[in-house]
């Protein structure tokens, strides 16, 4: 018998457990990617990496990867049909897209008497499984995590032995530029040097732009080229496993399940504010500054470093994220929806649960502790965590002539404004007190 995998954010072969069950279930497996038009033709930084890791995909299973375009309950359904699979076997989906097509996909296979298999999650632990003791959902990220390491997961999946090929016509992986570190051969080499190199340093350097040592591993969780299973089983095996660095990286990847589990409780809350309190704050509709953020020429050099990495990069390092993302929501008084359609249009990781929640983390409206009159001081914290001023001038090509911290402010320099960079497009003191004014007026309703 055939079965069919089809493949979506799994874009691998190894600790791949719907593989895995697909190659159990059949003596033949056909891989199959849909080019879903709902999602392929949105972001281009997403669909370029999409695209070379179906390339690296399709070379690891010789060139047997079908690829065909077109609405997945219709897709699916005609291939599942023309090589007689009776089960298509996926990894879950959870995002609230991703579950309402499955559903549709689901429905259609019962109809004409098939089965789709669902194994896993692109998690650990997949979102929905932690609840607190009275049953409810977990809002707060600290007692979340503490159930998560407690529940654990099993290792990663066993490679399926005696794997073969079934073959269907394929309409061939569109074109598309080569993209450094895609594919799980490239996401894996880059994450057993990382593992060595910066693992046991992680926790003092995280936060450090300027020293880019952070892992890179966004993409390759986005789509599947590693699970974090086995990121998780590599760190326990590794000679760094108890250093703090370890904890660390493990909450963060803890951060991304939580996340994903905030979102399949709340899927409305993609998009709109998850916590009530605040519906009644105003803000602002204005283009012109919403525009200057967007392009990275706001005067601010941090923030303008972090949105032209961005741009450049389609990658935009946490600390910055969170930089950027507070002065669109408290400087500028723009609601986070337009700048996470901003970041998902541009990031390469851009993922819905971890992008729309951390801003909403910013922005005060999601889960967690962080203060909505918590306002993040641009310069100051480029001074803290760019010390030497070396990521701006990295991004910053006008202010490339300033030495040291003088970078993050050129105000203060007689020829700070020599090379062109724009001045600053509002007064942070005054927008600071601003953003409490309007925060204690929506508070009072
Ligand atoms: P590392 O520091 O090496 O972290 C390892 C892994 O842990 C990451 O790859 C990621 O999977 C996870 N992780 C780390 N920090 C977070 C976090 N705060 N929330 C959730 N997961 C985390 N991450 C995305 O993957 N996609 C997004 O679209 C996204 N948008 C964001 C938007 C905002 C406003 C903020 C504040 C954060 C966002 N993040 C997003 C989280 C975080 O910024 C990125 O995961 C991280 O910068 C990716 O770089 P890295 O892999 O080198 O991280």
């Amino acid at each position: 018998a055939v079965t069919v995998v089809w493949l979506r954010r799994d874009l691998r072969m190894r600790d791949h457990p719907a593989l895995t069950e697909a190659a159990h279930a059949g003596d033949t497996v056909l891989p199959l990617f849909v080019l879903d038009p709902q999602l392929i033709d949105v972001a281009t930084p997403r669909r370029d990496h999409l695209l070379a890791s179906l390339r690296a995909l399709d070379d690891a299973m010789d060139g047997r990867l079908v690829v065909r375009r077109g609405r997945p309950e219709e897709v699916v359904a005609a291939v599942a049909e023309e090589v007689g699979a009776e089960g298509v076997h996926v990894s879950a989906e959870t995002t609230p897209y991703g579950r309402r097509r499955d559903e549709r996909v689901r429905q259609r296979l019962e109809r004409d008497g098939r089965s789709l298999v669902a194994t896993g999650t692109p998690y650990a632990v997949g979102p929905g499984t932690l609840t607190k003791p009275d049953g409810t959902a977990y809002q707060v990220f600290t007692p979340f995590s503490k159930a998560w390491r407690t529940h654990g997961w099993p290792g990663p999946a066993p490679m399926p032995r005696g794997l073969r090929w079934a073959r269907a016509d394929s309409e061939g992986i569109p074109d598309g530029p080569e993209v450094d570190g895609a594919g799980e051969e490239s996401a894996r080499r880059r994450w057993k040097r990382w593992l060595d190199d910066h693992l046991g340093g992680y926790d003092g350097e995280r936060d450090r732009p300027d020293l880019d040592s952070t892992s890179r591993m966004s993409a390759p969780l986005k789509y599947g080229e590693l699970h974090p299973r086995t990121l998780l089983a590599d760190i326990a095996a590794h000679e760094g496993a108890r250093s703090k660095g370890a904890k660390t990286y493990t909450d963060e990847l803890c951060w991304r399940e939580f996340y994903a589990d905030v979102l399949w409780h709340h899927p409305e809350s993609a998009w709109h504010d998850l916590k009530p309190a605040l519906s009644s704050m105003t803000y602002s509709r204005a283009r012109k500054p919403l525009e200057a953020w967007q392009r990275g020429q706001t005067g601010f050099p941090m923030v303008d470093a972090g949105m032209r990495q961005l741009l450049a990069e389609g990658w935009m390092h946490n600390r910055v994220r969170m930089i950027t993302a507070s002065f669109l929501v408290k400087d500028l008084h723009i609601w986070w929806p337009e700048g996470a359609r901003h970041f998902l249009a541009h990031l390469r990781d851009g993922d819905v649960a971890s992008n729309n929640h951390g801003w909403q983390w910013v922005a005060g409206t999601g889960t967690d502790a962080a203060p909505y009159f918590r306002v993040f001081n641009p310069v100051t914290q480029g001074m803290k965590f760019d010390p030497d001023g070396d990521y701006v001038r990295r991004w910053v090509p006008e202010l490339r002539h300033l030495a040291g911290r003088a970078a993050h402010e050129p105000w203060a320099h007689d020829e700070g404004y020599a090379h062109g960079y724009p001045e600053r497009i509002v007064d942070h003191k005054a927008e600071r007190e601003e953003a409490l004014r309007r925060y204690e007026a929506a508070r009072r309703g």
